[in-house]
């Protein structure tokens, strides 16, 4: 079991609990983040990495990729340690303590914790698919990091959205062959996206396999071979393949906080937003998972509430010491001589 051990165990990497690494770091405090997700930024990244965002202060506009890239250098000089790919699941309270347990068997040791879960643990909507899992990361995937992986392979694509489709006309040019599965022959995708797809149909680029849904899968020696299909009438079809990709949205789950012992439910946590604390001590919530009067879901109060938990946290953790209030501009931050 690999174990970890920190001041401040955050749960979440979007953008609020990426703020908070930098806000616990300006104060003395080290981190941890924990994300089910395989990259940082949580919605910013999963949802609109290219949208501009227009209502955080001082930028005219920046794209949630790009937010997310500069919320990362601005944490980094504090070190924080990104554990990704995997959910927090199991907490237990010792001597003051905590221990959370993650889905991968790893477990954080830490002070306090500050939940910045947004709007549950993100993870792929899985087609039920026997065994689906023992391709997955292999030869299943739910998100694509770069074409180039699928460079001369037979990939089929499954999904009706705009995830599938998007990928569909970009891997039409660099596979061996494309199959598009979907259960209508519509897309819910962008005009100028499906229109591409009929070209490409049309320049037999890219086979259209619709209305069809996927039945179940075939290997050959542990790796996937074909994905079989069965339209409305019943007929099934093999598609030999070595890859499937799979965008049926995300899903989001915030069932393992709900056994927190914090009052978490659908509608979220309930803090004292004079703390951002929870009803335990030494656990904080912050960013859109909260809910108190007058929550707004910005990443502007996130970043606030981030900055109230931190100062908070310290408290908890070093109870009997006297801290004085220090701007930025007086502490400076690790690799720049503050000035005097
Ligand atoms: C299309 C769109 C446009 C938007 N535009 C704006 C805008 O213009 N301005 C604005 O201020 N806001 C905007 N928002 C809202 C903004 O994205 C959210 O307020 C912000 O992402 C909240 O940040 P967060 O860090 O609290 O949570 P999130 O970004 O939701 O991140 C939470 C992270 O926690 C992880 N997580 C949760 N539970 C666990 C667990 N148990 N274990 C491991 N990981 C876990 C999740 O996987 C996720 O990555 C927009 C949202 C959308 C969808």
């Amino acid at each position: 079991v690999k174990q970890y051990s920190t001041d401040v165990l955050i749960v979440g990497a979007g953008p609020v609990g990426l703020s908070a690494v930098f806000s616990l770091g300006q104060i003395g405090l080290r981190s941890i983040v924990v994300d089910a997700l395989d990259a940082i930024g949580g919605q910013c990244t999963a949802l609109y990495p290219e949208k501009p965002i227009y209502d955080i202060p001082a930028r005219m506009q920046i794209a949630g990729a790009a937010l997310i890239e500069e919320l990362a250098q601005q944490a980094a000089p504090y070190n924080p340690v990104y554990l990704l790919s995997r959910r927090a699941i199991d907490l237990t309270e010792q001597n003051g303590s905590f221990s959370v347990a993650m889905s991968d068997g790893s477990v954080v040791t830490c002070g306090c914790i500050v939940i910045a879960a947004g709007v549950g643990a993100f993870g792929p909507n899985r087609p039920p698919l026997a065994n689906i899992e023992q391709f997955e990361g292999r030869s299943v995937h739910y998100f694509v990091r770069s074409a180039e992986q699928f460079r001369n392979k037979r990939i089929v694509i499954a999904g009706g959205g705009d995830s599938a489709a998007d990928w569909a006309v970009i891997l039409a040019e660099v596979a061996t062959s494309v199959t598009l599965v979907h259960r209508r022959r519509a897309f819910r995708a962008a005009e100028a996206t499906q229109k591409k797809l009929e070209e490409l149909e049309l320049a037999g680029k890219l086979i259209i396999a619709a209305p069809q849904s996927m039945q179940s899968l075939e290997s050959e020696n542990g790796l996937l071979s074909a994905v079989v299909v069965k339209s409305d009438d019943g007929a099934q079809t093999r598609i030999s393949c070595d890859a499937l990709l799979c965008f049926f949205g995300l899903a989001k789950d915030l069932s393992a906080l709900m056994k927190w012992g914090i009052g978490a439910s659908r509608n979220g946590i309930p803090v004292d937003y004079a703390t951002m604390q929870t009803s335990r001590r030494g656990i904080f919530a912050i960013g859109d998972v909260v809910s108190y009067a007058g929550k707004l879901k910005l990443i502007l109060t996130g970043f606030s509430e981030g900055a109230v938990a931190a100062h908070a946290a310290r408290a908890h953790l070093f109870p009997d010491r006297q801290f004085h209030f220090e701007y930025s501009t007086t502490r400076g931050r690790p690799g720049i001589e503050k000035v005097a």
